[in-house]
């Protein structure tokens, strides 16, 4: 680990237990890994404005996974927010984000595909690599395929809502070294994919690398 990446963030990893990993995800590419009931995740955006597309599965029974409905109507608000529960299709708590320094972050923009981006943008983008890309190549390490890729969250993505109910893309409102922290509820897989997008402002037109800080229960919790 390089010293400019050992700087934690104030809240962050080091005050929820022993890092038992930490690594940075490259920019464009995907990142997987198990949770144990009680570890934290805490995803560092280390350069601002990256979107991190998620999704997360219960370990045992991958049937059990993310539901963006759940977690809405549970809340009754469409944003995460510190205290957010991330729920499953039957109402299982999956995550919960224990810390956030950004604020707000997306549950209905969706993950970009080769498809969406020839829609959205043209046929010359058809090629480029997007995040269902990512969320295939790495969810094969589980066993995961097309089927079991269900609405995602966008961490770090701001997707207001106008009035009319029209949707936007905007520029992000984090900023280099913010982070937020999600904790496990029970065993689950995270899967990730660092958003490559590179038309329009989800990533600055620029995507960058995010770092992955997992730490462990701590002992009073174990
Ligand atoms: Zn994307």
């Amino acid at each position: 680990m390089t010293a400019e990446r050992s700087a934690l963030p104030a809240a962050g990893p080091a005050a929820r237990g022993p890092i038992v990993a930490d690594m940075v995800v490259a920019r464009r590419g995907p990142w997987s890994s198990i949770l144990r009931t009680g570890e934290c995740l805490t995803i560092v955006d280390l350069e601002g404005n990256q979107a991190v597309d998620f999704l997360v599965y219960d370990a045992h029974d991958t049937a059990i996974r993310y539901s963006a409905q759940q977690t809405m109507a549970a809340q009754g608000n469409i944003f995460l927010v510190a205290g957010s529960t991330l729920l499953a299709t039957g109402g299982e708590p999956l995550l919960t984000l224990v810390d956030d320094e950004v604020g707000r972050h997306d549950t209905i923009g969706g993950a970009c595909s080769k498809e969406s981006n020839s829609l959205r943008y043209g046929d010359h983008t058809v090629h480029q690599h997007a995040c269902v890309e990512n969320f295939l190549a790495e969810g094969a390490r589980w066993g995961l395929g097309k089927r079991d890729l269900v609405s995602n969250v966008n961490f770090y993505m701001n997707v207001p809502v106008e009035p009319d109910g029209v949707l936007g893309i905007v520029d992000g409102i984090s900023a280099p070294g913010l982070s937020l922290t999600l904790r496990a509820e029970r065993d689950v897989i995270v899967l990730v994919s660092n958003c490559p997008q590179v038309n329009n402002p989800c990533n600055g037109f620029d995507p960058t690398p995010v770092r992955m800080v997992v730490t462990g229960a701590p002992a009073a919790a174990r």
